[in-house]
């Protein structure tokens, strides 16, 4: 792409008049075809904000003038055409501001579908939310190979609002289309043009001759066939809406999650009528932008970014070379690979390199890596039975299994063999590193860095501190993390870290309950209708009855609170091997039951209160101590560690809008015991 950039002469249009001053396009006269850059000033990425809109206004109107053959529009970013519209522009928007801002943006781009020359877009990377609306204002979409297309805005509780609904639900199958928008997946290449979203798919170096084709009018434009035709008619729409209603419905209630709702009633009711679909997208968006559930998911989006800039900088880290190609090791090593890091991995059996290098596998192809991509990605990932990375690496992850002794024999044998200044990390979950790191090769140079299982799935790291790192150390491994794309959270050496300080009462209150004789299902069936992606007594057989029963100890000896006691027959149960998912039996019988995973309808909020009001009342311990700089790294990391309701914006902000926490805590306390006692945090959070 590089050297189509230097081609570029900025205002070199034929006859058209002078450009306008625009920081964020550019425009190329390429013979008889006029070529919009999207080049977004001071970012490497473009997302269309409101100034993005206003320039392509003027711009517009100057390509109109010049009569070119075809307008094209692509992006000058090499990763991608757009990320999506520009969140801080329209987060705090409510109502009739929303509507004019909206309104404005639809205004631009009905301008550019109403050209009277073929409008040509030119996608790779990706094209997502407003950059994909843009797209779709266009005649004709080439795709570059690669490219993935889709709308995010669900998962900020919204749906498209720059035209999205109805420009696709027009061009392709209206099912598919709502498919798209009420999952917020992505569509990749090769079925992307298969469904008619592009007119062409190919490889870098043949886009200017799909160019010609579309300016020519020899492309043939893909539209959504026969069920696009039957699906106009109001009967057909209706049958499908009930059904993507009774389908998002068991996803996730209408209360906690209206967009889906909106978004398939807008539909419904328009689906036939472009323009009446395109006022009623505009009115639908700006309301859903002032519920509840958008302003909590965009917080997350925040959130999210927060944690990012946590992690800032040069790592200084090549090589890694990771200890233990257990469940964790190995998905460490194949996801440091797949982000361009050489890795290493050693283990003390054979069996576990090959099984990690055939994961590596399957994780790469889950995350649509190219052919290439994928062979470079295993290029870099080298099974190492002899540990010859240990002196190469300039981090060494351990991902041995949890125990003390057996690490600190790995840590002395690192002594004298790793290199000068290469950092050692361990990713246990639940020893202190102040018990660790006596046995560092160098303390300054060992940290935690504490990975979510399925790596591949869990953005969340934390970056674990301990008295005696230093801080480059930790800067650095925040920024690693960052780095293979990955949300650190600096957290510091405390029972638990952070995040399953905070998830640990969850699981613990649930085996109480179970104890007390409260029905498994209906505990995980309330926690699921809170907004939990899974229920406690799930989520215990999930992560294995014996390591639950390791962290309620560890918890039990390294607090100052209270925490619940552990009852007999969950030790028995353990000894007696039925440890959960992994044993096939556990909690649930799993060759007899199965998990639930529908929310309740009508939830017991005691059990509610019991299971979520101790994550809240651990938060703001963990705020009090200072286990992680602040209220939003908290939320984020509880978020992003454990799938924790997004909707409600984090424990921490979710007691704070909710207001009665430590009045219901102390209710609890009289009633169950003194792990319910609010925390002293709390008068410090109102
Ligand atoms: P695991 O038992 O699946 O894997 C451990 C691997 O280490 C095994 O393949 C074993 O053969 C190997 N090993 C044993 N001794 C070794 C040695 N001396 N040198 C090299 N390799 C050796 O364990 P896991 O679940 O991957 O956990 C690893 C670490 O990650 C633990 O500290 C655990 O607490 C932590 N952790 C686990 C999870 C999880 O969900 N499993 C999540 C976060 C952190």
């Amino acid at each position: 792409m590089t050297d189509v950039l230097d081609k570029i002469t900025p205002d070199e249009t034929t006859d058209a008049p002078t450009a306008p001053d625009a920081r964020h396009w550019r425009k190329e006269a390429k013979g008889d075809l006029i070529v919009l850059w999207l080049d977004c000033a001071d970012t490497g990425t473009n997302v269309i904000s409101e100034a993005v809109l206003r320039e392509l206004d003027t711009l517009l109107d100057h390509v109109k003038a010049a009569q070119p053959k075809a307008l094209v529009i692509r992006s000058a970013k090499p990763g991608g055409f757009a990320a999506g519209a520009d969140i801080d522009g329209f987060a705090g928007l409510r109502d009739d501001d929303a509507v004019q801002m909206l309104q404005q943006g639809h205004t631009v781009l009905d301008k550019l579908a109403g050209l009277p020359f073929p409008t040509v877009a030119v996608v790779h990377g990706a094209t997502l939310g407003g950059g994909f609306e843009l797209a779709l204002a266009c005649d004709y979409r080439i795709g570059i190979d690669g490219v993935k297309l889709g709308f995010p805005e669900i998962q900020l509780g919204l749906h498209p609002g720059l035209g999205g609904t109805f420009r696709l639900t027009s061009l392709i199958d209206p099912t598919e289309a709502m498919q798209m928008m009420l999952t917020g997946k992505s569509t990749h290449d090769r079925k992307a043009k298969k469904l008619g979203i592009l007119d062409a798919l190919v490889p870098d170096r043949h886009v200017d001759a799909a160019i010609d084709a579309a300016a020519n009018g020899k492309m043939k434009r893909e539209h959504g066939g026969f069920r696009a035709s039957a699906l106009r008619t109001g009967v057909a729409r209706n049958l499908a809406a009930t059904r993507m209603r009774s389908e998002s419905e068991k996803k996730a209630p209408r209360a906690h999650f209206p967009a889906p709702f909106a978004l398939i009633d807008l539909w419904e009711d328009h689906g036939d009528d472009a323009d009446d679909m395109q006022k009623a997208e505009i009115t639908s968006f700006a309301n859903l932008l002032g519920t509840p559930t958008a302003q909590n998911l965009i917080r997350v989006f925040f959130l999210r970014r927060t944690l990012k800039s946590a992690g800032k900088g040069e790592d200084g880290i090549a090589h890694v070379h990771v200890i233990g190609a257990g469940a964790m090791g190995a998905e460490i090593a194949a996801w440091s690979a797949m982000q361009g890091k050489r890795v290493t991995i050693e283990d003390v059996k054979l069996d576990p390199l090959g099984s990690a290098i055939k994961s590596a596998a399957r994780i790469y192809d889950k995350k649509h890596l190219s052919g290439i991509e994928k062979r470079d990605a295993l290029d870099r990932l080298m099974p190492d039975p002899e540990g010859l990375g240990r002196s190469r690496a300039d981090l060494v992850i351990e991902a041995a299994p949890e125990k003390l002794d057996l690490k600190e024999k790995i840590y002395a044998s690192l002594v004298d063999v790793m290199k000068p200044g290469a950092i050692l990390a361990t990713n246990t979950s639940s020893l202190k590193l102040s018990s660790l790191v006596d046995a560092a090769p160098d303390p300054a140079l060992f940290a935690g860095l504490h990975f979510f299982n399925p790596v591949s799935q869990m953005p969340l790291v934390e970056v674990v501190s301990h008295d005696m790192a230093s801080t480059d150390t930790l800067d650095r491994l925040a920024a690693f993390t960052t780095g293979i794309d990955r949300l650190p959270a600096r957290v510091k050496d405390y029972p638990g870290f952070l995040v399953n300080r905070i998830l640990a009462p969850y699981l613990m209150e649930a085996m109480v309950m179970l104890d007390e004789g409260y029905d498994k299902e209906d505990i995980d069936r309330a926690a699921l209708a809170f907004g939990m992606p899974m229920g406690p007594v799930t989520l215990a057989d999930q992560v294995g009855l014996d390591i639950c029963l390791e962290v309620a100890n560890s918890m039990q000896e390294g607090l100052e609170t209270p925490v619940a006691d552990t009852p007999a027959w969950l030790r028995e149960k353990v000894e007696k091997g039925e440890t959960g998912k992994k044993a096939g039996k556990g909690l649930y019988d799993y060759n007899s039951e199965e998990a639930p995973d529908t929310p309740a309808d009508d939830p017991d909020q005691q059990i509610i209160d019991r299971l979520i009001l101790p994550m809240c009342n651990a938060a703001v311990e963990c705020l009090r101590k200072g286990v992680a700089p602040d209220a939003d790294t908290i939320d984020g990391a509880v978020i992003f560690g454990t799938g924790w309701a997004p909707f409600r914006g984090g424990p921490l902000h979710y007691a704070k809008t909710r207001r009665d926490v430590p009045r219901v805590l102390e209710q609890l306390a009289d009633r169950h015991g003194p792990r319910f006692t609010p925390d002293p945090g709390w008068s410090d959070l109102a």
